[in-house]
């Protein structure tokens, strides 16, 4: 019974194949509310890498695991010596993770292939999919370690010597959970990159649209602020003789806002970590520990809210007489993606029907690496009321679907294009 090959561009995905596989991820490592939590390189994530590789194997797929455990599906093409297209994203998530962050672009990968394979249909290119390594940033900073590594703007030494909140190293946890690979680094540049992934904000629903075509990636600053006052009694220590790091910690996430609110137009700004010591009730804390996270689609106004951050925390210290010492954990310019790839993600998603518009992403991404060696882009799906990095993360079996298609049908004619490697050694190092 031979199979009919049917034309490409009429292929779909199967929409409970792909909802039945994020349910199944979303069972490794689940917390309260049907959330998952697979920290980088946990028990947890090395679960969830053995469930998804396993996948792929199942699929046909040549599986290749870099030194720092990114993982890369491929399906051949029929033109032999053809860099692949990829698509992906990642499968860890933070603490509170919902199951579509990061999971859908991965899974949805598997989805278009076992699309293909259903049609014993052939690409002219190889198609890949690859999960990275540490995209969150929740317990190794930078977040996207892995896809920067990938693409060389990172070593391995580098990247394995990355300390996380627990103390342990990114190295020493790749080997225990059995995740450092032998694959090339940096990995040969794929022809193309596309990534699948919820919007992780509100404008999609909030206009109704059923699609994003993501013109690019907002730049983003994380600054560690450690405060160091004098421990002391609560009840005796007399206000004015006081160096408290708990209220210069709050200073600096009182004038984070206002500094946001200040600069206006996209600048966001957070102070999302604290961490005092000694954290008792009655103790003047003699240290505070507070992440910075700072982001704007505009290089020179986050330029600038670094400038005002830093002049603050200068003054703060004189005012409170503690000592303030700040260091980068992450800092990646603003990224625009390949303007053909998102005309191609908006066209296509127009060709399946689907409502659609242009927008800029303002969480990271692993395709914001990616671009550095060759045309990258985004399709985003909505989420429900924008929720995130949250359990009660939501996009409807119908987005997820819609998604699957877009990729799918923007995969496939990219594999048919000719495409040029945009790398060099200098746009692999520049960010
Ligand atoms: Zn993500």
């Amino acid at each position: 019974v031979g199979n009919v090959v049917s034309p490409l561009e009429d292929l779909r995905v199967d929409r409970s194949r792909l909802v039945d596989r994020l349910a199944r991820l979303a069972t490794i490592g689940p917390i309260a509310g049907d959330g998952s939590c697979r920290l980088a390189l946990t028990d947890e994530d090395g679960a969830g890498r053995r469930l998804v590789s396993g996948w792929m194997r199942d699929l046909g797929l040549d599986v290749v695991v870099d030194p720092v455990g990114n993982v890369v599906g491929t399906r051949a093409g029929r033109q032999p010596g053809l860099a692949p297209v990829l698509c992906g994203s990642h499968i860890d998530t933070v603490a509170t993770g919902g199951r579509f962050d990061g999971n859908l672009g991965v899974l949805a990968g598997l989805e278009v292939v076992e699309t293909l394979n259903d049609a014993a249909a052939t690409t002219r290119r190889p198609l890949a999919i690859a999960f990275f390594t540490d995209e969150e940033g929740a317990r190794f900073a930078p977040d996207m370690l892995g896809s920067l590594v990938f693409v060389g703007g990172m070593t391995v030494a580098a990247a394995r010597a990355v300390v996380g909140i627990d103390g342990s190293t990114v190295g020493a946890e790749l080997d225990r959970i059995g995740w450092a690979g032998t694959g090339p680094n940096p990995f040969p540049a794929p022809a193309a990159y596309v990534e699948l992934h919820i919007e992780q904000g509100p404008v999609l629903e909030h206009e109704g649209v059923d699609v994003g075509a993501v013109t690019g990636v907002q730049a983003i600053s994380w600054t560690e602020v450690t405060i160091s006052g004098q421990s002391n009694h609560a009840g005796t220590t007399p206000m004015a003789l006081r160096h408290d790091a708990a209220v210069a910690a709050a200073e600096v996430a009182v004038f984070v806002r206002r500094l946001a609110l200040d600069l206006g137009g996209q600048q966001v700004g957070t102070v999302g970590a604290v961490t005092l010591r000694p954290n008792l009730v009655n103790v003047v804390a003699n240290t505070a520990a507070l992440t910075v996270d700072l982001r704007n689609t505009d290089e020179a106004v986050l330029e600038e809210a670094e400038r005002r951050l830093g002049a603050f925390l200068v003054a703060l210290a004189e005012q409170e007489g503690v000592g303030i010492k700040w260091r980068s954990l992450a800092r990646f310019g603003p990224v625009d993606f390949d303007p053909g790839v998102v005309a191609l993600v908006e066209a296509t998603a127009r060709r399946l029907g689907h409502s659609v518009r242009r927008l800029p992403s303002g969480a990271g991404h692993d395709a914001q690496m990616l671009a550095r060696v060759c045309p990258a882009g985004m399709v985003f799906v909505p989420s429900v009321a924008g929720i995130s990095h949250n359990p009660a993360e939501l996009t409807h079996d119908a987005d997820l679907e819609r998604g699957a298609n877009v990729l799918l049908q923007t995969l496939v004619a990219l594999t048919e294009r000719d495409l040029a490697p945009t790398a060099t050694a200098a746009a692999r190092a520049s960010s």
